[in-house]
């Protein structure tokens, strides 16, 4: 895809510090870590959602996620991880090639993952929202 900056990483028309690949996806530090180490792993064809994105590379997207994942925290020490997929610019997401996010985590670097969470006002509520799911669920 022209104009695409992660299609272009993926052809060598623009220099990453890559740390993965494969025949479907390509994994490389993020420019502007929250963590250093902070890793993205992107499929090789371009996709704007992870919607489109066929299971056998989502699939692999999360395995070489995981492993990457794993592979941060004994290199670098750190505690955990989180994997991040923002789908939609209101959802946060920038670079409209799709890509899921290796986030290394430590006990004491104070970032809180502080999102509000709201409560349902009765059970019946959450029971109606859950049938609306699960009949488009089904289309
Ligand atoms: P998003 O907000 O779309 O989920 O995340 C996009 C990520 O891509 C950001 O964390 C940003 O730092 C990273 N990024 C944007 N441009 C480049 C680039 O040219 N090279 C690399 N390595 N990372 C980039
Ligand atoms: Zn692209």
């Amino acid at each position: 895809m022209r104009d695409c900056i992660f299609c272009k990483i993926i052809n060598g028309q623009i220099p990453a510090t890559k740390i993965y690949e494969d025949e479907l996806v390509v994994a490389f530090l993020d420019i502007a870590p929250i963590n250093p180490g902070h890793a993205l792993v992107i499929p090789k064809e371009h996709h704007e959602s992870c919607v489109t994105i066929p299971e056998e590379v989502a699939g692999r997207m999360f395995k070489v996620g995981s492993r990457i994942g794993v592979a941060i925290k004994r290199a670098l020490d750190y505690d955990g991880f989180n994997l991040h997929l923002a789908d939609g610019q209101c959802a946060g997401q920038v670079v409209m090639h799709g890509h899921l996010h290796i986030v290394p985590r430590g006990a004491q670097d104070g970032f809180h993952w502080n999102w509000r969470q709201k409560k349902y006002d009765s059970d019946s509520e959450r029971q109606e929202i859950a049938e609306k799911v699960i009949a488009k669920l089904k289309v």
